[in-house]
């Protein structure tokens, strides 16, 4: 499609992150199953409570903006989640999994992290203050995940140093 206004970039971007929120929620599930650390999973089920949070936002965002709520393919979040895959199915052993998993969701948070900043600004730009605080709570989710998984990381590298893991 052809995007000639700011109003059509702003939708087609929000139409990116939705596709990327609903690929997140999808994807997260076996994320969980697969943590190992106890802090990694809690935080990873919380990040799928967070993420149905954030889509039932976006489709509010639509309805504020009179749009039918549609997704547009999001090629960026689709080669994080397969890299994520693939890194959980070659690595054996589960503390290094766990920071392989922490690494991926930290790209996954950075990348959603970015779009909401983008389509803060540009709501605010086209006059929807009220879009944009609504986005502006994601935002705030995405960040204090982001945080908390740094945290996290630095726990799991402890018990691999303490473990040897790494050798
Ligand atoms: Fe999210
Ligand atoms: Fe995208």
């Amino acid at each position: 499609m052809r995007i000639k206004t700011m109003d059509e970039l702003f939708v087609e971007t929000l139409k990116d992150i939705y596709y990327a929120e609903k690929h997140i929620v999808k994807a997260l599930p076996d994320m969980v199953k697969k943590a190992h650390g106890g802090e990694l999973k809690k935080a990873l089920e919380n990040l799928r409570s967070e993420t149905k949070e954030q889509i039932n936002r976006l489709e509010k965002a639509f309805e504020m903006l009179d749009v039918s709520p549609r997704a547009r393919k999001c090629e960026a979040i689709e080669g994080i989640l397969r890299e994520s895959e693939e890194d959980m199915a070659a690595i054996e052993d589960e503390d290094v999994r766990d920071a392989g998993m922490i690494g991926s969701a930290q790209a996954i948070e950075h990348y959603e992290i970015c779009r909401y900043g983008t389509l803060i600004e540009w709501a605010k730009d086209l006059g929807r203050n009220d879009v944009a605080a609504l986005l502006g709570q994601s935002l705030e989710q995405e960040k204090n995940a982001d945080k908390l998984l740094t945290q996290i990381a630095r726990s799991t590298t402890n018990r691999l140093a303490a473990g040897g893991a790494a050798a």
